[in-house]
């Protein structure tokens, strides 16, 4: 099970129950194996009568709680689901005849009407138990982390760094996001996706914090953050659409297989597309464990409309990497690009790899920044490194692929998709 977070997901969630169990006097209890066994035998062990959690509303989630619940059932407990990483949980807004949103403006304007919870108040007195008394099969933080590439700079984990990320951005530069969000190469993003996805911070005390502002860069974020909650509504009501298209028609395309998708695969794994806007997208996500959002766009069309290649693989690789990364948000993104989802951009809308860098990227710090073969190409002529007289330097690829060409192969299989 552990296996299939990927390795900085679970490294980060070290790091952020070893920083819990450190606001706790070290009385944080880590135990393994599976959880229907495990919590019953737990429960007893310390004589509690009820057991809870935070409602998970992912597909997998949502199996593993009924699993728990059911057995803690079987000997006299109660599963209480206490709140959730959501201002509003998934499930709750929906139309007046009661079925759920399919498209984001309303729902948005329904879930901001709906409005949330303060904040919890934190810092009542908990009598801890002491960990070393029980006996349950335990894992430290260190073998969570085990398999860590050393090469990997992910963002210092825990409450209290989630926390002073979002005073930073919000004092700093909250005000400034519309303009900021689509650079990559510019600092104007929160970056606290790692912390929404782990629960060291909660998105009410973002909302209150951003119920002062009046900028119109507050309420960009603050409807991005209802994207989240969207996102997550959406997979909550169809968990099948974690692997398979809204619309049907997608995966009926004709799509690529055999040695040289496999090999066009392999080089976009590795940020080594000859394309320097996507390939630094794609190694940033190797080193960082993350990608800004306008990155994840562009590398996932190249995917999905460049080399005829099924979103699900990207967004698999995706998870395995990601540090945030987060079944819903990544489904539904990757959908979104595919021109799969409800809300889906059209699939005819094809992203060009060369344009989206010179355009978010305008003076090639991105680049520079994440493919050191191009480090000493100045200005905006690292996004065509083709054009330099003798090619590309430092042994970097040529284009895999013909944009162009692709472009209108990918527009040849849409049309031809009525007759699938
Ligand atoms: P900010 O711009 O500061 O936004 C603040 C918060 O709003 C984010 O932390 C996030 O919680 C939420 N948010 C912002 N944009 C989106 C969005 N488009 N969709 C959903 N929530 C959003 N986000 C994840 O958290 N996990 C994922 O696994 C993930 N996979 C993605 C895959 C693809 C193909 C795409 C296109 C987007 C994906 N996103 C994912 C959404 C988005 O890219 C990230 O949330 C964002 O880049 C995180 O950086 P930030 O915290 O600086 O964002």
């Amino acid at each position: 099970m552990l296996s299939g977070s990927g390795s900085p997901r679970r490294a980060f969630l070290a790091g952020c129950l070893a920083a819990l169990s450190d606001s706790m006097g070290g009385r944080l209890l880590i135990t393994t194996g599976r959880p229907e066994e495990v919590l019953p035998r737990l429960a007893a062990e310390i004589g509690a009568d009820r057991v809870h959690v935070s409602a998970d509303y992912g597909p997998y989630g949502q199996r593993r709680d009924g699993r728990v619940e059911k057995a803690l059932g079987t000997v006299g407990l109660a599963l209480v689901r206490t709140g959730s990483a959501y201002a509003v949980a998934p499930g709750r807004i929906r139309k007046s005849d009661g079925s759920p949103y399919a498209v984001f403006t309303p729902y948005f304007r329904a879930w901001a009407e709906h409005g949330w919870r303060k904040p919890a108040a934190s810092g009542s007195q908990v009598d801890w138990i002491d960990p070393a008394a029980v006996d349950v099969p335990r894992i430290g933080a260190g073998e969570l982390a085990a398999g860590i590439p050393d090469s990997l700079s992910l963002p210092e984990p825990g409450e209290a760094a989630g926390q002073r990320t979002w005073n930073g951005f919000l004092h700093s530069a909250v005000g400034g996001y519309d303009d900021e969000r689509d650079r990559p190469d510019h600092p104007g993003t929160s970056r606290l996706s790692p912390y929404l996805k782990w629960g060291c911070i909660h998105p009410r005390t973002l909302l209150a914090d951003l119920a002062s502002s009046r900028t119109s860069g507050a309420a960009s974020y603050r409807r991005e953050l209802a994207f989240r909650e969207f996102y997550a509504d959406q997979l909550f009501h169809r968990p099948e659409s974690l692997t398979t298209s809204i619309d049907p028609l997608i995966d009926r395309l004709e799509w690529d297989s055999g040695p040289l998708a496999e090999e066009r695969f392999a080089a976009w794994q590795a940020g080594r597309t000859g394309y320097p806007y996507i390939d630094a997208g794609l190694r940033q996500l190797l080193v960082e464990g993350w990608i800004h959002n306008r990155a994840r766009m562009g590398v996932a069309s190249f995917l999905i409309k460049d080399l005829h290649l099924p979103w699900q693989r990207g967004a698999a690789h995706f998870l395995e990497h990601l540090v945030d990364g987060d079944v819903a948000s990544n489904t539904y993104g990757w959908q979104w690009v595919a021109g799969a989802g409800a809300l889906a951009a059209p699939f005819y809308r094809v992203f060009n790899p060369l344009g989206q860098g010179e355009k978010h990227d305008p003076e090639g710090n991105y680049v520079r920044r994440y493919v050191p073969e191009l480090v000493g190409i100045a200005g905006r002529a690292v996004h065509r490194p083709w054009e330099l007289p003798g090619g590309p330097p430092g042994g970097y690829p040529l284009p895999i692929v013909d944009h162009a060409a692709e472009r209108t192969e990918a527009l040849r299989r849409w049309g031809e998709r009525a007759n699938r």
